[in-house]
């Protein structure tokens, strides 16, 4: 199975990320139904191959949705009482933003983007105010930063709150245990750190969890945790599932669970070593600007978020990287011009990833005018 994870990649966007041709191919399969044996069988076989992700005993539920959709799920289904969110960039500001949306009453931890929560005021504001749930992003793909999520859920659990976390570009490319942390609820979604199609989100939720959900009003039906742990315990979906996407699944997450955790965090981890070693030369060779946004020791291996020089908009590298045949991202939301995001994450190996950093190497000392333009 190694040696098919050796793809000799070009597309280093931070979500959609790229996908093996013969993942990709699973989706012409016949379709089946989605009640009976064929299906039960397979959703079986994808239940077993998520555990091993997950790090988990319990079902990991399937939606045939977005990641957004697990997150708002997560909100409604959570104890009833006042929600603290922690924001440190574009996607926990999402989650912060459901929240509201919900009509649940909340605060806000306002974090630096790059900078992660800082714990001592975590816990000091969770004695303070009783809260019901705390809302965390692990890996914050916009700035590339990486929370102690374990801590997170710790500090929530020791105040009587529940912690639901956004791991969206962190499980599958993070550490990320969910039974040894004891997290409450953890969701990512198929198009990141698992390089599946779009379409896809996964959860894992405690009994305890879906236990009290049992007694809150207003979860809705499509995004009812409840209703998906019944019916994944049937090994099936409360809805017509987006079939295709599970055929994609079930190879692609059975060569994730064989190619084993340990090998797949620390494949992350040495990708985005590469990437900061570059950063830290390139910054070398044109003085102060350029650098890593998220605080060292505190980055995500998924992804680097990339500040550039003042003289350089990102719609220029990610044009002059094209060029040269590879797809990065530019930055997110309000880091959008000023930045780029490098996605070293789901199947990419070192040796992709260099080619990939040669290109830019390249791309910069052109728009750095190390050297005129071929
Ligand atoms: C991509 C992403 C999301 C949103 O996922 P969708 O699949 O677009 O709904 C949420 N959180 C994080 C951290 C992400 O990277």
């Amino acid at each position: 199975m190694t040696s098919s994870l050796l793809t000799n990649g070009t597309f280093f966007f931070p979500g959609p990320t790229e996908v093996r041709a013969e993942v990709m191919q699973q989706m012409t399969k016949p379709m089946i139904p989605h009640r009976g044996p064929l299906f039960e069988d397979m959703f079986a076989r994808i239940q077993d191959s998520l555990r091993v992700i997950f790090g988990t005993t319990r079902s990991v539920y399937v939606s045939s949705s977005s990641a957004t959709g697990l997150m708002e799920a997560a909100v409604r289904c959570a104890p009833a009482g006042r929600v603290l969110s922690i924001v440190n960039g574009a996607f926990s500001a999402r989650f912060s933003a459901i929240v509201k949306a919900c009509a649940r009453e909340s605060d806000v931890i306002d974090v630096a983007w790059g900078e992660t929560v800082d714990l001592d005021v975590l816990a000091e504001k969770l004695r303070a105010t009783r809260y019901a749930a705390v809302t965390v992003v692990h890996s914050e793909t916009s700035t590339g930063a990486l929370t102690d999520v374990r801590t997170v859920a710790r500090l929530a659990r020791e105040n009587g709150a529940v912690c639901l976390v956004d791991s969206v570009t962190g499980i599958g490319g993070a550490e990320l245990r969910f039974d040894d942390w004891e997290l409450d609820f953890a969701l990512t979604g198929s198009q990141k750190a698992l390089a599946l199609p779009p379409g896809l989100a996964f959860a894992s939720a405690t009994s305890a969890f879906i236990e009290q959900a049992k007694a809150q009003p207003g979860r809705g039906l499509y995004f009812d945790l409840v209703e998906f742990d019944a019916y994944a315990s049937k090994n099936q979906t409360p809805n017509t599932p987006a079939i295709p996407l599970f055929f994609a699944a079930e190879m692609q997450l059975a060569a994730i669970a064989e190619e084993t955790m340990a090998v797949r965090w620390a494949r992350h981890a040495a990708m985005a070593k590469r990437t900061y070693e570059w950063v830290d030369a390139l910054a070398a060779r044109h003085g102060g600007e350029l650098r890593v946004l998220a605080t060292a020791g505190k980055r995500s291996p998924s992804v680097t978020s990339i500040t550039l020089p003042s003289t350089i908009k990102s719609s220029g590298v990610l044009k002059a990287v094209a060029s040269r045949g590879f797809t990065i991202g530019s930055g997110y939301g309000k880091n959008k011009d000023t930045s780029i995001r490098i996605g070293h994450m789901g199947d990419h190996t070192l040796e992709g990833l260099g080619r990939c950093l040669a290109a830019c190497d390249d791309a910069f000392a052109e728009l750095l005018a190390e050297r005129p333009a071929p």
